[in-house]
């Protein structure tokens, strides 16, 4: 949901609606406290900052169901707050390879080729992921979730040999690169730095596949 007035921490990747409410006031100062010394800047309607919030932003108050209302976020209930808030460096690093992707295809100097749809949905459906920062895990769900990462970033490699166009081939290097690979992490450390959260690496890691999801799902619809 895009409201009027919002409020970004770039370091954090959260938006805020700025809304003249009791809560939202209470959500206001909360993150004044939290964000006071990170680059934050408020987001008009037409402000063009807008086009670098992607959908590994947390946005308050947005109707996805992983993102906190306004009240869990004024207040302590938020239990994915410690998660949410951990920097993304995949994520953002991915967000970017993206974000050029898909400057390319809106001013039409992506070329496409025959085979690039049938192996854009083929990896779409070998990707669900980023579960919501305040679910809990144990090692089996840790296990579970890091093989789901591994798996994805499999199918990717499988895609990147495939007979796709130079455009669709070098972005699907380029997010290789920008992911971690499996030395990068280790299923004993990431079990070792989860609980009751997921460990960070992890959900970085499974959020910047949903940025990667999301438009190669583009690719299956051009
Ligand atoms: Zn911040």
């Amino acid at each position: 949901m895009q409201y009027p007035v919002d409020i970004v921490c770039y370091q954090c990747t959260i938006v805020l609606p700025v809304l003249d409410t009791p809560v939202a006031h209470t959500a206001w100062w909360r993150f004044m406290d939290e964000h006071a010394y990170h680059p934050v800047e408020i987001l008009w309607e037409h402000s063009e900052a807008r086009e670098r919030i992607d959908i590994d932003y947390i946005e308050v108050d947005s109707d996805i169901s992983s993102d906190p209302s306004l009240a869990e976020y004024a207040g302590d209930e938020w239990t994915g707050r410690p998660l949410a808030l951990h920097p993304r460096p995949v994520a953002r690093a991915v967000a970017e390879v993206v974000l050029r992707a898909q400057e390319a295809m809106d001013a039409h100097e992506w070329r496409a080729a025959p085979a690039d749809a049938a192996v854009a949905v083929g990896i779409v459906q070998s990707m669900d992921f980023a579960p919501p920062p305040g679910e809990t895990v144990d090692a089996a769900a840790v296990l579970a979730r890091s093989a789901a990462v591994e798996a994805a970033r499999e199918r990717l490699h499988q895609a990147a040999a495939e007979p796709v166009g130079g455009d669709f081939g070098a972005l699907l290097k380029e997010l290789l690169l920008a992911l971690p690979s499996p030395a990068d992490l280790p299923v004993d450390e990431l079990i070792a730095e989860s609980g009751p959260l997921a460990s960070p690496r992890l959900w970085d890691a499974e959020r910047a596949l949903r940025l990667i999801q999301h438009l190669v799902d583009g690719i299956t619809l051009r």
